[in-house]
């Protein structure tokens, strides 16, 4: 069966069509600039050439409709008709305490999504117009929301509470969530796999190391604590993202620097991690790893800060879970970088952790780069967050 896959942002949508049979992707693309002049669809069927056109999308039904024109388009389609799409698969980001797993969408589970709206006003509003864009033009196909949230679901109130009033929990549900859900299933279930072991009897920690970056704990195939909490804010320095801060500072820069709230915020979610830390060198590892490499010092001391919290996480979810069988690195940093995996992996001499660098320099699909004697393995697995989505979907329908 085609599954088609949908990652709808306020004004961008990424989509890809997964056979299942094979779970290859058949074509995958963009739309951009939503709603914006200059709006564009890149396209690229598998093995065929990748397309740009520039195109007026005034909304995401008109994106939706592009895509799927491409998908089924004559010449360059790779489907000949919208009969050919047995499922669309839909990425949402926050399902709040409502849904600990994927679920089929019907009208309840729609309301259901815009009760959580309020958790993430940015992105759960997008994924409800997507759906609503795809049912409009594919009334018949069954659809699929896979949370983002669904997989930390089974936390315990001890790694879920924060220590506020509890009112605030009462009332508006603040409460740890955690987010990159489908990444740290894939990524954790890819692992027991890839060593033929028993998911349900091993320790895992996976890294998710990208752009945003969060880290989790699965005991016995589930997730009991992660680094994000109420938004993708809290836990690692990210590429923009500060991570754990103390409160405390809001309020400081607020008065010293006459900043308002708003602006605090997107001094947080845009202006801080690894760019903010670097004097504004750079938000991508690439340039930070050239610069250390270069004797740079803003970039050394990036790096240093960066992978100390890494490190400091690990060691956290090592005590929550009483032990580690399993560190996983994925994401664009964490499959990429292996200067940052070296430099995190140099804290855990007391876990027996060993590294062959040969196989940590490697560019390959899922590796194991510690050495055999290491007590502790240590995997480099490229997370695929559409293959995920479409494997739930076609488990729903
Ligand atoms: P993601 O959000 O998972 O797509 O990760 C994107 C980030 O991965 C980029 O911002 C870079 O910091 C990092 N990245 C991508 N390729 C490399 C590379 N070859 N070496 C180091 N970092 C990389």
């Amino acid at each position: 069966m085609n599954i088609l896959v949908i990652n709808c942002g306020s004004s961008s949508l990424k989509f890809q069509l997964i056979d299942s049979d094979t779970e290859k992707c058949i074509a995958k693309g963009l739309c951009e600039r939503i709603g914006i002049d200059g709006s564009m669809i890149t396209y690229a069927p598998e093995g065929g050439e990748k397309e740009v056109t520039t195109t007026p999308m005034p909304d995401h039904t008109e994106a939706i409709r592009l895509v799927l024109e491409a998908l089924t388009n004559e010449k360059t389609g790779v489907v000949k008709s919208l009969d050919e799409i047995g499922a669309v698969g839909h990425r949402v980001v926050h399902g709040g305490e409502n849904f600990a797993a994927s679920t089929v969408i019907n009208d309840e589970v729609m309301k259901a999504i815009e009760e959580c709206n309020d958790l993430a006003p940015l992105h759960n509003p997008a994924n409800l117009i997507g759906i609503n864009a795809c049912k409009e033009l594919m009334p018949n196909t069954p659809m699929v929301a896979v949370f983002d949230t669904a997989f930390h679901q089974t936390m315990p109130e001890e790694a879920y509470m924060y220590g506020l009033p509890y009112e605030y929990y009462q009332k508006y549900k603040i409460r740890r969530y955690g987010f990159h859900g489908t990444s740290h299933s894939f990524v954790s279930k890819k692992a027991a796999e890839d060593l033929g072991k028993n998911y349900e009897d091993l320790k895992i920690i996976v890294c998710h190391l990208g752009n945003g970056a969060s880290i989790s704990a699965v005991k016995n195939g589930k997730c009991v604590d992660t680094s994000m909490g109420l938004t993708p804010l809290e836990g690692l320095i990210m590429g923009t993202r500060s991570g754990d801060i103390d409160p405390a500072i809001i309020e400081f820069i607020a008065h010293k620097e006459g900043k308002n709230i708003d602006e605090i915020m997107t001094i947080l979610n845009k202006k801080s991690g690894v760019l903010g830390l670097s004097d504004n060198l750079s938000s991508d590892f690439r340039d930070l790893e050239a610069g250390h490499n270069e004797g740079n010092a803003n970039a050394t001391r990036t790096l240093k800060t960066y992978c100390y919290r890494v490190a400091k996480y690990i060691g956290s979810y090592v005590a929550a879970m009483n032990g580690v069988d399993v560190i996983c690195f994925t994401a664009g940093v964490g499959e990429n970088a292996a200067l940052v995996r070296t430099m995190v992996c140099e804290y855990l001499g007391y876990l027996g952790v060993a590294i062959d660098q040969e196989a940590n320099h490697k560019r390959s699909e899922d590796i194991v780069i510690s050495t055999p004697d290491s007590k502790t393995t240590v995997m480099v697995i490229p997370t695929n967050e559409e293959l995920a989505i479409a494997r739930e979907t076609v488990r729903l329908v």
